[in-house]
This record gives C-alpha cells, sequence and structure tokens, in this order.
C-alpha cells in the first residue's frame, strides 16, 4: 500500500517561508488536508497552509519547539468541522532530514490527541530541512509516507528510498536528462484516458521512456478506421477493447512497465475512482464529460492533466486549418471551461441517446449529428509527443524555470508553436479554492453517477 503526501507548489513555498521565518530555531505550521483512499493507495492532499501564530509557541529552538493545547484545540476544532485531516509540519534548521527520537516522543501525545478530536480520518506530520522532507501517516497506526509530491510548474518529488535504475536500455535518454530522470520515472504512475489517436502513441512513448506503472482507462472497442492512427493495434483486432490490444503490444516490449486495463469509460463511478491513484494523468478523450470529470480529479486530488486535442479543418478534402493542443489542468491554472474548450451545453447534448438528439435537432434544441471527424496520424502523434514533452520538462526543467505556461498549441499548417498561461476565470469551477486539495466527499466529486449498465 502505497502511503503518500501531495502538495501545490504555492502552498510548499507558503510553508517553507513559515517554518523557516527565524534562522536557527526551529518552526511550525499546520497542514489542512483531504484524503484519498483506495485498495491501492492512501494520500493525503494538502488543502491550506495554516499558519501558528507567535504566541501559540510556548518554546522555539534549535532542537525543539512546543505549540499551546490551545492551539492544537483550535486546528482540530476547524478540521472536524470542515471534515479535513491534520498534519503537523515542523523544520529541522541544522539541516537533518530525519525524524528525531524527540519527534517520536511528541508525535506518541500528539497524534492520538488528533485522533481523538477528528475521529475516522488519518492525519500526519512531515519534517523539513532546508534541502529535504520527510513525512509519515497515521492511518490510524503509523506509516511512513514512501514519497511526498510537489505538483505546479515543476514536479518535485522526495522519497525515503531513492532507486537507482542503471538499466541498459535507457542509456540514451539517460545522457540527455542526466541519472536521476529513470528513477523519476519508474516511480510514476501514469493514468491515460482514452487510447485512440493520441492515448496510444503516449502510451507507447511512456512504455519505452520506462514509467514505471501506467494505467489505461477506455471503454471503446477497436473500430477498423482506427488502424490508421492507432500504435499496436492490426485490423485483425477490430472489435477488441483498445485498452486490451494496448496492453498486450505494450507487454511485449519488454521493459517491465507494470500496466492495468479499464476497459470501461471514466464516466463510470467505479473507474473514475481508480483513476485516484494515478500521480499524472493524460487526457486522451474526444468526449467532454470526461473532460469534465478530469477537471474535477485535477482539482480535488491535486493530480495534474494534461488534455490533449488535435482539430483538422476540412472541407471536401481541402484543409484549411490543423491544430494541436495540450493543456495543463491544476489548481491555479484556468480549466477547459474558462478557456472555452468545452461547455456545459455540449455535455448535456452528449448525453442524450441518438434519438433523443435527432429530436432535440429537429426542434433545434442540439446541433445535428456530425459527421466522424478527420484524423490523421501524423498530427496526433506529433500532438501526444507534445505532451510527453511537457511531462519532462515538469520532471526536469529542460525548456528553463522562466517558462512558465499551462498550454501548448501548435498549428501544423503554418509550422508555429506557442503557449500561453491564463489564470482560472471569476465564477469558473476552478478559481473555487474551496475544492482544492479537498480529496474525497460523498457522493464522488459531487456529482450525480449514472447507475452502471451492463
Ligand atoms: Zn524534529
Ligand atoms: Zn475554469
Amino acid at each position: 500500500m502505497a502511503a503518500k503526501i501531495i502538495l501545490l507548489e504555492r502552498q510548499l513555498h507558503a510553508l517553507r517561508k513559515l517554518l523557516f521565518d527565524r534562522p536557527g530555531v526551529e518552526g511550525a505550521a499546520f497542514l489542512l488536508c483531504g484524503e484519498s483512499r483506495t485498495d491501492h493507495a492512501f494520500k493525503l492532499i494538502v488543502h491550506a497552509v495554516v499558519p501558528i501564530a507567535s504566541e501559540d509557541f510556548l518554546r522555539r529552538e534549535a532542537d525543539g519547539l512546543s505549540i499551546s493545547s490551545a492551539a492544537l484545540t483550535r486546528i482540530a476544532k476547524l478540521a472536524r468541522y470542515e471534515g479535513l485531516s491534520i498534519i503537523f509540519a515542523h523544520s529541522h534548521p541544522q539541516g537533518v532530514p530525519e525524524f528525531s527520537d524527540q519527534d517520536d516522543r511528541e508525535e506518541e501525545r500528539l497524534l492520538p490527541f488528533l485522533q481523538a478530536r477528528v475521529p475516522g480520518r488519518a492525519h500526519g506530520t512531515l519534517v523539513l530541512s532546508e534541502e529535504d522532507i520527510r513525512g509519515r501517516l497515521y492511518v490510524p497506526e503509523r506509516v511512513p509516507a514512501n514519497a511526498i509530491t510537489v505538483v505546479g510548474q515543476a514536479f518535485r518529488s522526495w522519497s525515503p528510498h531513492t532507486v537507482s535504475m542503471a538499466a541498459p536500455f535507457f542509456d540514451r535518454q539517460v545522457r540527455a536528462f542526466g541519472p536521476d530522470i529513470q528513477g523519476l520515472l519508474t516511480r510514476l504512475h501514469v493514468g491515460i484516458v482514452g487510447l485512440g489517436g493520441t492515448g496510444s502513441p503516449l502510451a507507447e512513448q511512456l512504455c519505452r521512456l520506462g514509467v514505471g506503472h501506467l494505467s489505461l482507462f477506455d471503454g471503446d472497442r477497436l473500430d477498423v478506421t482506427n488502424v490508421n492512427r492507432v500504435y499496436g493495434s492490426t485490423v485483425g483486432d477490430a472489435g477488441r477493447f483498445k485498452v486490451e490490444i494496448a496492453k498486450e503490444h505494450l507487454d511485449k516490449i519488454g521493459l517491465g512497465t507494470l500496466i492495468d486495463v479499464y476497459p470501461e469509460h471514466i464516466t463510470v463511478e467505479e473507474t473514475a475512482r481508480a483513476v485516484r491513484d494515478c500521480d499524472v494523468i493524460f487526457g486522451c478523450t474526444d468526449k467532454e464529460l470526461p473532460r469534465a470529470i478530469l477537471i474535477q480529479l485535477a482539482l480535488r486530488y491535486c493530480i495534474p492533466v494534461f488534455d490533449l486535442g488535435v482539430l483538422i479543418d476540412s472541407r471536401d478534402g481541402k484543409i484549411s486549418g490543423v491544430h494541436g493542443r495540450v493543456t495543463t489542468l491544476l489548481p491555479g491554472e484556468a480549466c477547459l471551461f474558462c478557456r472555452g474548450r468545452i461547455s456545459a451545453e455540449t455535455i448535456r447534448v452528449e448525453a442524450l441517446s441518438d434519438e433523443d438528439r435527432q429530436g432535440q435537432a429537429r426542434d433545434g434544441y442540439a446541433p445535428e449529428l456530425e459527421e466522424p471527424a478527420p484524423a490523421v496520424i501524423s498530427f496526433t502523434s506529433a500532438t501526444a509527443s507534445a505532451a510527453v514533452s511537457e511531462l519532462l520538462h515538469r520532471l526536469t526543467g529542460f525548456m528553463g524555470a522562466e517558462r512558465q505556461s499551462s498550454e501548448v498549441l501548435i498549428s501544423f499548417d503554418q509550422t508555429r508553436v506557442r503557449t500561453n498561461r491564463i489564470d482560472p476565470r471569476e465564477h469558473c469551477v476552478c478559481g473555487d479554492e474551496s475544492l482544492w486539495g479537498r480529496g474525497d466527499t460523498y457522493p464522488f466529486l459531487d456529482m450525480v453517477w449514472a447507475t452502471r449498465t451492463i
């Protein structure tokens, strides 16, 4: 069972400021967190950083501190009221990244208090040195955090066990990025939602890069018209689930990537719940409701989502534009609603049966059913490559620290690439900070889910 703590870059920045505000002495703060509980992983996702007032520090020294019981009672009340978990974070100004014997003794008192005041939830502790972070979760028994992950313009992860992977397969990319890249990729669990024209080359590339764990989500079966762009597929595969074809193909590569498949759309609650275990998600669906679900997962679980789109404007075989897009979704970045990429109206229309849709189209309440969209392997593959490069940049910073972008737009017909970054629009769901890091809720994602029909 993996135990992880997830926080945003801006939250880590705020936390470090509070913990290292006075040189040479320890500092402390609380983090209020959402939970993600699945059969495979337990995560605490940071919702808010809560400072401790200077009068609530009874003692702050180089090798220890103590907090007033009034401050502990207040944070416990707030957490219980909000339905959140508590992480107590403190600093080791001397640079020792491990929990000390004294920390063990303090936690033996602190954790029973938090568990009694905020029952039924996991809590945790963090210790930060200037360079390092260690964490523990109490679920309720104590487990070390396997990873503390920070997401934002850069993705960083601290782990007590560093994997040294010197497999010869990866020599050429290690020469590009340095030896750390393989450890990062091996520990990564990536979800791909949609295994068509953009999802299948993504799966191929992530597998060959050495990503440790891939989860593939797609309820569609292969149609013969998909073979022109779906990697690993053959004409003889028509009628099989796309995820099964992908797994069979990727397993043959032999690089040891663990591959889970879900032959169901993420509009099914059970399948959407499984996506929570991923560290990063690639959205490769051409439908809008799954994209809206991915936005919610990005906001509530702080899982970065790279959403891909490819659009070919063509009439009677004459192309007037070819556009590829990779949009990064995370708390603090404009989502696909704000950006006008998806709309509630299209989601409504998508949910209609063909018959209802035809009826509503006749009455002018829905657009006519469209012909299948044009799709060409060079454009879908190139957009997938741009998305993988985006992940590599966030892991390594190879495009430079000054690059602040949450969208890449490629105009293939004009050989042009642009980037942009937009703040959440006022009143859009993505600007609602009360959702950030909120984790599990009932109902799941606060959505109405269709009952499963087989
Ligand atoms: Zn300590
Ligand atoms: Zn938005």
